[in-house]
């Protein structure tokens, strides 16, 4: 049952020390009990006050993990319904699908991709998460050996999916210890398969209908003891999906339901790109833990997983890079020296855009915690006299014989008084766009 603050508050040391990042125990209270705070934070908290609180603040929706130990995907654990209400936690995993019927060449090729599939973008690198092989032959041995070639070749977590729990049971056997996904539970096999989950500690897909059925086939199977589950209701279109994934949601969420507390799976396969991008997209906004999707053509992969970054990155946290100077290209003591914020985007779109214009530069990266060039510098973080501060510490004066600083165009303003606080230095304002940059930068060079 739900505790009330106040019945946190009780179990609380009630002594204020604000260790906890708010100033009171009461404070703490309220924010456990919007689940807006882990227990975790609090240093003095009892064992009573654990076991109690603890179990009521347990997030409502169940982490699963999938694969094996040095390639784990992680999913669930989600505590909001809208990212902008705190964070969402473990973004959706993208899994490509396989199946036993494709020839041994292929699947080496394709899971290969699969392997080297890499997009490194705002320091994050961003992969295909899972691989599913389907049992579309209907045989244990096809199976079997696709299973097989794909776990090696990808390197990733495994969802197996076949109707045949014989051909389940084999491929479990080879991929003992590397927790696969089963695909799927259903209310007609759910005892045969809930034993081959508990059998080879592998999470289970439970598959129903309706959101209604659904939830008494988790009901059973948690009944039979198994823990990890991940939820399946096929839908017609990706409106049904979307609804179907609100309800489930909702419905662990408002109200502590736990038969739909549990990850979500959807599946994206059959479908034309432009029509597989959209419904992808759309599962991605609206609470997909898993996606598969049965392409690896860039035009589908790529958006989603910059989609996926942009909707799962913690908003109340921007991403951020170290704040110091830069050399971008071989930068030597004669080159431009630019200046912007440390959010990382800016960053990265910046230093990527002088790199494009094949003149080497200084960047200088100056401490804002993170925010975009106009938000710092509304919240006085990207100031003339900031900046100047900075670059005075940073040694730059003594690196460079460059004496002129080009600042973001949004920021005209601030010249005067950073020309002030930084005597001896030319101003000059910079375009407002980054794209503008490379052109700016050649012509600089140039005159
Ligand atoms: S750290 Fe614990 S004792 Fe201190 S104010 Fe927070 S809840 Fe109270």
């Amino acid at each position: 049952m739900a505790l009330t603050g106040l019945d946190i508050f009780k179990l609380l040391p009630k002594t204020n020390c604000g260790e906890c990042g708010v100033p009171t125990c009461m404070a703490f209270a309220m924010k456990l009990a919007a689940k807006n705070a882990e227990l975790a934070a609090c240093p003095y908290a009892s064992d009573e006050a654990v076991d109690k609180i603890g179990a009521a603040s347990k997030p409502p929706i169940r982490l699963v993990k999938i694969g094996p130990a040095d390639h784990e995907t992680a999913v669930g654990n989600e505590t909001v319904m809208f990212r902008h209400e705190k964070t969402f936690v473990h973004p959706t995993a993208i899994a490509v699908a396989f199946s036993d019927g494709q020839s041994a060449e292929e699947l080496a090729h394709q899971t290969a991709t699969v392997r080297e599939y890499c997009l490194e973008r705002v320091g994050e690198q961003l992969m295909i998460d899972l691989v599913l092989v389907e049992n579309t032959t209907g045989a244990v041995e096809p199976f079997v050996a696709a299973v097989k070639a794909v776990a090696a070749s990808s390197g990733r977590g495994v969802i197996l999916k076949s109707d045949n729990p014989a051909a389940l049971e084999e491929a479990l056997k080879i991929l003992e210890g590397q927790r696969p996904l089963i695909h799927a539970a259903t209310p007609e096999n759910a005892d045969a398969l809930a034993a081959l989950a508990l059998k080879y500690k592998a999470p289970l897909t439970a598959r129903a209908q309706t959101p209604d059925a659904l939830a008494a086939l988790t009901t059973k199977l948690a009944g039979l003891g198994v823990q990890d589950i991940v939820l399946e209701t096929p839908a017609e279109n990706p409106a049904a999906a979307m609804q179907y994934n609100t309800i489930l949601r909702k419905a662990a969420l408002k109200t502590n339901y736990e038969p739909t507390g549990y990850p979500v799976i959807n599946f994206v396969t059959g479908q034309s790109l432009p029509d597989l991008v959209a419904d992808a997209s759309t599962l991605i906004c609206k609470y997909a833990s898993i996606l598969v999707m049965d392409t690896l053509a860039c035009q589908a992969i790529l958006p989603m997983m910059m989609l996926r970054q942009n909707i799962f990155t913690d908003p109340q946290k921007p991403i951020q890079v170290e704040p110091k100077v830069y050399q971008i290209g071989d930068a030597d003591e004669n080159s431009p020296v630019m200046v912007t914020t440390n959010f990382s985007l800016t960053y990265f779109i910046v230093s990527g855009e002088i790199e494009n214009s094949g003149v080497p530069a200084h960047l200088v990266i100056v401490e804002c915690e993170g925010m975009s060039v106009l938000t710092a510098w509304a919240a006085g973080k990207f100031s003339g006299d900031k900046i100047a501060a900075f670059i005075k510490a940073s040694g730059l004066e003594s690196q460079v014989k460059t004496r002129k600083l080009i600042i973001p165009g949004y920021v005209a303003q601030i010249s005067g008084e950073l020309e002030e606080s930084l005597p001896g230095w030319e101003i000059a304002v910079g375009p407002q766009e980054a794209s503008d940059i490379a052109s700016y930068l050649k012509m600089a060079v140039a005159k």
